[in-house]
């Protein structure tokens, strides 16, 4: 009995790479089949996908559906309806100095193969999602989902196979070493989602390659809060969107930033909203989620001392649950403004006015998104001309991620490129410029 070795990253991208070369991934036909079986793939598992997402984070059921299965069955049912107008050449202007009979256009020509690496938080929308992108976009995929969501990634290994064209799509398992193995072949782009400290080791290992890489970072994202709102919607909405997934969400607000009267007023305000929106035992609470791991759980722990506990602030190791928290009189330079947090704790920290708040920001590096909640429209034109995100959300954290038909992405530490919805043809794709005169 001979025993199949498994394969390498070597043949993985070589096997794959003799597929693209045959022309296959190019016809709309095969792109738009395999979206409609990733459709199928995630529809027909839904219940299974949301039980390993329960085990890798605690996710409930209702937010396991919102944020990552139906979130990626959206941005597919969106590239399904729109994929044939995306991809129609488009032409341009022909300049005076050339004759009238010559034609211009633009392109778009897949890439070839590329990889997608993605972070443990939303560990089946941001592999999925970027992977229904370079799938459209007529590539070849390697999917390497995080080891830090073991339950997800397993989950992905025996389904994607089941379902989409296995000769262009192959999912990689592992940790450091699988994927440092895996950045020594040659991609045709890098797609990662995760920290900085490892986005500058893809880079460096693209550029071995001259691949071109999409770095989909993270980073401390403000929240200004300006007097005279209401901070009963504020702090409501603020809720929703910091604690969801327990803090662990890349586009999370990290911190308030509010004058001190403002802050006094929001402290109750927020109490309040963590407990309508969790109850008056979060941890009771079905719907809140869990820290991914020890370490990141020791890690947050150690930041509860930054500042005075407004609400929240206890934890449970053994169930790795931390408290949704709030925490008032912050010192900028306290452990919990010097990182990105990503978990469930928020910070106030008091600033005199706008022209301050715009200062605290732009000291600081750009964030992958900025919230703003103020009633004058001059205060919210002058941060959107003032500061530098990824992206920007008046009166509402997260949402705007959620729109297909606007580029996700940072900006600095944040990361470089974007994608969703038609930007993510152009992240997965050469646009090629091509010029025709007749012969006669
Ligand atoms: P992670 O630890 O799961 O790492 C991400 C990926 O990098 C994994 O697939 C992992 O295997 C791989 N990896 C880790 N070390 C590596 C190395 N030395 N060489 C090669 N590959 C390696 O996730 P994380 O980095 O902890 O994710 C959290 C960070 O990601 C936060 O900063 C968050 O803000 C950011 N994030 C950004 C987005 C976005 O869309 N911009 C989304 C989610 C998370």
């Amino acid at each position: 009995m001979t025993t199949a070795l498994p394969e390498t990253p070597a043949d993985t991208v070589a096997r794959l790479r003799a597929t693209f070369r045959t022309g296959r991934t190019k016809s709309v036909e095969w792109r738009t089949t395999q979206l409609r079986r990733l459709r199928a793939m995630l529809t027909e598992n839904g219940p299974d996908l949301a039980a390993a997402l329960r085990t890798d984070l605690g996710k409930s059921a209702t937010e396991a559906h919102r944020t990552e299965i139906d979130f990626t069955v959206r941005e597919i049912d969106h590239t399904l309806d729109h994929l044939a107008d995306w991809l129609r050449p488009e032409p341009a202007p022909v300049p005076a100095h050339l004759g009238a009979d010559i034609r211009v256009w633009t392109q778009y020509d897949p890439l070839g193969v590329v990889l997608v690496i993605a972070p443990w938080n939303y560990p089946a929308q941001l592999l999925l999602a970027p992977v229904v992108g370079a799938l459209a976009a007529g590539n070849a995929v390697v999917a390497k989902p995080s080891e830090l969501a073991p339950a997800t990634s397993a989950a992905v290994a025996r389904l994607l196979p089941a379902y989409l064209d296995t000769d262009a799509v192959a999912v990689v398992e592992g940790g450091v070493p699988e994927t440092t193995a895996l950045l020594a072949e040659r991609f045709d782009h890098v797609f990662y989602t995760g920290n900085g400290t490892v986005g500058r080791i893809v880079m460096r290992a693209a550029a071995e390659h001259l691949t071109p890489v999409t770095l989909e970072l993270g980073g401390k994202s403000p929240v200004f809060v300006d007097r005279d709102t209401d901070l009963d919607v504020v702090a409501d909405r603020l809720a929703r969107g910091k604690f969801l997934n327990a803090g662990q969400t890349c586009v999370a607000p990290d911190y308030v930033l509010t004058d001190p009267e403002t802050a006094a007023a929001l402290e109750p305000a927020l109490a309040r909203a963590v407990e309508a929106v969790y109850g008056a035992d979060p941890q009771a609470s079905s719907e809140y989620g869990r820290i991914v791991n020890e370490r990141h759980f020791d890690r947050l722990t150690g930041l509860l001392g930054s500042g005075r506990v407004v609400v929240g602030g206890d934890s449970d190791r053994t169930d790795k649950y931390i408290a949704p928290t709030v925490l008032a009189d912050v010192d900028p330079k306290s452990p919990v403004m010097g990182e990105e947090i990503f978990g469930p704790i928020l910070p106030l920290v008091t600033v005199d006015g706008l022209d301050e708040a715009i200062a605290f920001i732009n000291d600081r590096d750009k964030p992958l998104a900025l919230y703003v909640f103020s009633e004058t429209e001059a205060t919210r034109g002058r941060i959107a001309a003032e500061t530098s995100s990824g992206g920007l959300g008046h009166g509402l954290p997260l949402a705007h991620l959620t729109v297909s038909d606007l580029p996700f992405g940072g900006v600095g530490e944040s990361g470089m490129g974007n994608y969703h919805g038609r930007y993510s043809i152009e992240t997965f794709s050469h646009r090629k410029a091509v010029l025709e005169k007749p012969l006669s």
